[in-house]
This record gives C-alpha cells, structure tokens and sequence, in this order.
C-alpha cells in the first residue's frame, strides 16, 4: 500500500522535475527568436503616425479601414473584380503587400490572394470582435488593418487572404 501511494506520487513529480528544465532551456532560443524577429522589423522601416496625423493623410473611408479595423461593403471596392499585372501596395505607407499573380476569384466581393508577397509584407493576429473568432491582417510595416485571412484559399497554400480595396493601392508591372 504505502509503496503503492509512494508510486503515484512519486512518479509524476519525478517527470515534473524532469520536464522543468527542458521548459527552461526552451525560453532562451524563443527569446532569441524573438530579438531576430525584432532586429528585421527594425530594418524595414516601420512608419508610425498619431490617430491625427494618419486623419491628415488619409481619405475619411481609408482612415476607417485601416486605422479604425472598419469593413468596406462587398462588391463596392475597386479591386475586387480587378485582374491587371501588377503589385498591390499599403494605402498608408506604400510597403509592398501583395503580387497579382496570387489574386483570385473568390466570388465574396472583396479582393482575395493566396499569400503576401513577402515576410515583411502582413502580419496577423486574433481578432474576437463581433461575436467571431477571426484572423486580422495588418500591414507589418504601420499596423494598417487590411482584412482577414481564412483557410478555406487555393492550393498551393489553401489560404485566404480577404482584403479591403481601400486598404490597397495598385501599381501597374
Ligand atoms: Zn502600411
């Protein structure tokens, strides 16, 4: 008996002790991680701007998207049924965000790739507002909201990246 309740204790603060300094060791390349992560972001340039300065810059309806996480209605953007050769920039502050050759027709309305063009071009995180559970996509280089990314895009990476047209500028190859 004793050696039994000896055994059940004993065994799972032995793999408790066990598995505390290999969560430990862990901390420090994540933190490296982390350092490079930041060091990169740094190169890019990142603009930052108050709420008024961003109100000077913008129009009423780009300020609403992109600073405010606002939705333009479907089919009313300009991109959406958009086809021509070219790369598709952030409204705010120009950082190159998305290439044409991964546009598709998604048949929502709104402008729809499958990936960003580059690492520096989007960042995401979980949006919870509106009762949904939800991936936003910001523009990595000033934090401008440009959408959302869902799973259910083409091959090759089953992604879908739902843009607003405001949140985008086109230019022509
Ligand atoms: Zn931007």
């Amino acid at each position: 008996m004793i050696v039994r309740v000896f055994k059940s204790y004993v065994i799972p603060i032995a793999l408790l002790l066990l598995c505390f300094p290999l969560a430990c060791s862990q901390i420090s390349p994540v933190n490296n991680d982390q350092y490079h992560e930041l060091e990169g972001e740094s190169m890019l340039d990142k603009v930052m701007k108050t709420d008024e300065e961003w109100r000077e810059v913008l129009t009423p309806q780009q300020y609403e998207i992109t600073r405010k996480k606002g939705t333009e209605p479907p089919f009313s953007g300009k991109y959406y049924d958009f086809k021509a050769n070219g790369l598709y920039k952030c409204v705010c502050c120009s950082n190159d965000l998305f290439d044409s050759d991964t546009k598709f027709d998604s048949g929502t309305g709104w402008p729809s790739f499958w990936a960003p063009m580059s690492e520096q071009s989007v960042e995401t995180s979980v949006d919870t507002s509106h009762g949904m559970v939800r991936v936003e996509v910001m523009c990595l280089r000033c934090g401008a909201h440009l959408g959302h990314m869902f799973d259910d895009g083409p091959q090759p990476t089953g992604l879908r990246y739902c843009i607003n047209s405001v949140a985008l500028d086109f230019v022509a190859n």
